[in-house]
């Protein structure tokens, strides 16, 4: 497959003033697109919102601006082939750690090449559509604040462009061995770490370690993101206890050790759950066999647990071949999950979203603009292998990938194209 462009049967393309959409003004019409449940629309954006959602070319031509009709603070998209989502959001990256596989070993670690890292990982994931991107960090011991530091300057570079959240990760908080870790997990939350995280079954004292972070996490007035990986349903019913108090505040994952108790300890917390469907039930944690069943994902939702799924490692020593795609993580629930189309895309968008305390989207007025056109009419297409991707973030084109697919002359062609965007 060539990455390219063709103007008769390509990628969308800027027919308004703009002539390269990306970057363009504050108002942007998406014109020609179908939505999941069919319906072909115009949608015009305004600002950071959707501002208007209407039947196939009832919103154009783009009203004038501020500025005149030559105004070049607007531009018109055909989107004709292009299913048009609420973006996907990814809710449990570990960016810092991200294409560290492929690093010599043991690698020299400086800031200026954690925050390139994280950049390019954000960006791989922004490729592909998450808008909005969680990444959990370690504090505390031999780093300090240094990897938390280098993922807040990522995010400072990558505004306008995508959402970075921090989450910071000490490993102990109770007794002497985690003073430490407490002090550091203060000062994180002061230097801008978005949430309160970490692995209580690393602590000695588990519930100690989740009561000493919703302290830190009330003063700070921020979430907490915790990982678990705790089998056996007393232990995770003390966790979801402790937790419960904190709540809708509280997101776990990736709780790829569950026993058949887990969903319904979870659920009589109203806990939130970020699944890894990369990660969790292909590999097992820690040389346990994976409790993560393929249809665990379909008990959660049946137990009434909000169920995200996230990529997790990206070409890190957990998962070598990560690819940061949200539709991957779509498809993997679709296909072994047990749960359809229309839930899993949910998992990796408004499910994703909420679980990192965003507000929901729809392609409808009023919603925020941050969206996903990806080539294809069906949401099963788009998942099963939608190339070609438009992203819009806070109502801006953010990312563009084109991918034209090309058969030689000898093949039997039996298909409506030559050559066709994928
Ligand atoms: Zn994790």
């Amino acid at each position: 497959m060539a990455a390219d462009s063709t103007p008769a049967d390509g990628p969308p393309t800027g027919r308004g003033p703009a002539a390269n959409p990306l970057g363009h003004g504050p108002v942007l019409l998406l014109a020609g697109a179908r939505l999941a449940d069919g319906r072909v629309v115009d949608v015009r954006i305004s600002g950071d919102r959707i501002q208007a959602v209407g039947t196939a070319g009832s919103l154009g031509p783009l009203p004038a601006l501020p500025g005149g009709p030559t105004s070049t603070t607007g531009a018109r998209i055909d989107l004709a082939g292009y299913l048009l989502l609420p973006a996907p959001a990814e809710p449990h990256a570990h960016y810092d750690l991200a294409f560290s596989a492929a690093l010599p070993a043991p690698a020299p670690e400086t800031a200026a090449e954690v925050t390139r890292r994280v950049t390019e990982a954000a960006l791989t994931s922004l490729g592909y559509g998450a808008t909005a991107q969680r990444t959990h960090v370690r504090i505390g011991d031999e780093h300090g604040l240094r990897r938390l530091e280098a993922v807040l300057t990522a995010r400072q570079s990558l505004r306008g462009l995508a959402e970075l959240q921090a989450v910071a990760m000490p490993r102990l908080l109770t007794g002497a061995a985690g003073a430490d870790g407490r002090a550091q997990l203060r000062d994180a939350l002061k230097l801008g770490a978005t949430a309160a995280g970490g692995c209580p079954d690393l602590d000695p004292d588990p519930v100690g370690y989740v009561q000493i972070l919703l302290d830190a996490a009330r003063e700070a007035d921020c979430p907490v993101d915790l990982h678990t990986t705790a089998a056996d349903p007393a232990a995770l019913a003390r966790l979801a206890t402790a937790l419960a108090p904190h709540r809708p505040r509280v997101t776990l994952g990736p709780c790829s050790a569950l026993g058949p108790d887990g969903p319904g300890v979870l659920a009589h917390a109203g806990i939130r759950v970020v699944c890894l469907p990369h990660n969790g039930w292909c590999t097992g944690v820690e040389g346990r066999p994976s409790g993560l069943r393929p249809l665990l994902v379909a008990e959660l939702a049946k137990a009434g647990i909000p169920v995200a799924a996230g990529g997790g490692s990206l070409r890190d020593g957990a998962n070598p071949v990560g690819r940061a795609d949200p539709l991957e993580a779509a498809y993997l629930l679709a296909a072994g999950g047990g749960i359809g189309v229309e839930a899993a895309y949910d998992a990796v968008a408004n499910q994703a979203r909420a679980a990192i305390g965003l507000p929901p989207v729809r392609v409808d007025a009023g919603f925020p603009a941050e969206l996903l056109a990806v080539r294809g009419d069906s949401l099963a297409g788009a998942l099963a292998g939608g190339h070609s991707r438009l992203v819009v973030h806070s109502g801006r084109i953010v990312s563009r990938t084109s991918a034209v697919r090309e058969f030689a002359d000898t093949v039997a062609l039996a298909l409506p194209r030559q050559s066709a965007p994928e």
